[in-house]
């Protein structure tokens, strides 16, 4: 596609999407043209893809340009969607970063906290995870027992952390540890900005059903952070890790339209189609029912999208978006299996072909539970909207008030 002088210098929204187009023609391959295995190589291709979209001046685009966004606004960010969704530009691998790490420092962050890691961060040079859950530490992550103690010039960190996202690869992280044991235990934490190079951080891959291995477990040995990268301030990383699980579960919730996945209404059609079980009066209905679900949770997407665009915060909504996603992704996975029956379970790994079937339908069955823990389990959901949504009672804690070195554990 060429672009015309006119389409050029068009400043609307429609230019944007027409010169964004022509673009991703020239310089990205076609969603599902070259399939990569994941993990380390599809990181390598990703990191290199966003820093061409970045320089293009393609990337951030609502993010402020003294940080090394574009400045621009929804409309624009959603005409880039729209070009972007027939390509193979980054998805997975910048989850987290983006939709997560570089929000939170935004809100959080100094002038120079922001000047030194945005634009890197946007740019896909340094990846960045989120290090909250502990072994003894998920739904409850306020019970965490990663230590960080004062020294000269800044923190020497000490713990564990689990579930951490692509952790193997990152450059930085955003960490919650606990600088005060003699307070309630939501009063005793503080995030910090860490170095996964340094001295003293252990990551170790944790390999699950599809053979990949997407989280990790990590050792923190006396490594220490100056104190010009903690992010919050002393004894508020409470409110600041609520402020990112806000941004994980919008994005989570709100994330990329399902029509590009393996679960998109599209690729379970084709591959319906493919075994010769489109006549079949369950399966029909059953494709029907994943087309209504599919639109359902794209059209609350752009609700919310639209909403914050808007400058109406979503706060504890953000939520339902978390969780509507996941209960889609569970009655979707129940259909695909209505529709596609065993040819589900015939898989033999990732391979350069996909998966035989069709590309990564099996691998995202395989993976579906994920989604239901992902970013706080269904159960805590459902509690956060009663209380903060609904406005109902409080589900009773035994350990609010206390200091946490009273808290009895393991109990
Ligand atoms: C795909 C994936 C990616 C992840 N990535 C990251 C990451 O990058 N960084 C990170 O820090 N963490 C990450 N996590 C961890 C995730 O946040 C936790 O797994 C999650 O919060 C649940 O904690 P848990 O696994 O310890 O389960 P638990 O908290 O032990 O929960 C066990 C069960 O008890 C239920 N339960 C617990 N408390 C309540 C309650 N108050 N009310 C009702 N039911 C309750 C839960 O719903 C669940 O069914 C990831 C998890 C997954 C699956």
């Amino acid at each position: 596609m060429t672009i015309t002088a006119e389409a050029e210098s068009d400043t609307s929204a429609a230019g944007f999407e027409a010169r964004a187009r022509a673009w991703l023609e020239a310089n990205v391959e076609r969603a599902g043209a070259v399939r990569r295995t994941r993990g380390e190589e599809l990181v390598a291709y990703e990191r290199a893809l966003q820093a061409k979209i970045f320089d293009a001046g393609f990337a951030a685009l609502t993010q402020p340009e003294e940080y090394g966004g574009q400045g621009l606004g929804e409309p624009e960010r959603q005409a880039w969607e729209r070009a972007a969704a027939d390509f193979a530009v980054p998805r997975m691998t910048y989850s987290v970063s983006h939709g997560m790490c570089g929000p939170i420092i935004n809100l959080l962050g100094t002038e120079e906290q922001k000047a030194k890691y945005l634009p890197r961060l946007w740019r896909g040079d340094d990846l960045w995870c989120q290090l909250f859950s502990e072994p003894s530490a998920g739904s409850d992550v306020a019970g965490l027992r990663t230590k960080a103690e004062k020294v000269d010039g800044g923190w020497r960190i000490t713990g564990s952390k689990v579930w951490t996202t692509s952790a193997q690869y990152c450059e930085r992280g955003v960490i919650v540890a606990r600088t005060d044991w003699d307070v309630p235990k939501h009063q005793g934490l503080t995030m910090f900005l860490i170095d996964m190079k340094a001295e003293g951080v252990q990551v170790n891959p944790l390999r699950v059903a599809t053979g990949e291995k997407p989280f990790n477990l990590i050792f923190f040995d006396n490594v220490f952070v100056p104190e010009e990268d903690r992010l919050s301030e002393l004894g508020k990383g409470w409110d600041a890790a609520v402020a990112m699980l806000r941004f994980e579960r919008i994005s989570i919730g709100t994330g990329s339209t399902r029509s590009e996945g393996p679960y998109a209404f599209d690729n379970v059609l084709a591959a319906a189609k493919k075994l010769g079980r489109t006549d079949e009066p369950g399966v029909r209905a059953a494709l029907a029912e994943l087309y209504v679900l599919e639109q359902g949770t794209s059209l609350l997407s752009l609700r919310m999208r639209a909403e914050a665009a808007a400058g109406i915060a979503l706060n504890a909504r953000g939520s339902i978006a978390k969780l509507a996603g996941a209960q889609a992704n569970r009655r979707t996975a129940e259909l695909v299996s209505e529709i596609l029956g065993t040819a589900l379970v015939s898989w033999s790994g990732f391979t350069p072909e996909g998966d035989g079937l069709y590309p990564g339908i099996t691998a995202m069955f395989a993976g579906s539970a994920s989604s239901w823990t992902a970013g706080g389990t269904m159960e805590v959901q459902k509690g956060i909207i009663g209380e903060r949504v609904l406005g109902l009672e409080k589900d009773p804690q035994v350990d609010r008030g206390i200091p946490f070195t009273q808290i009895r554990q393991g109990a």
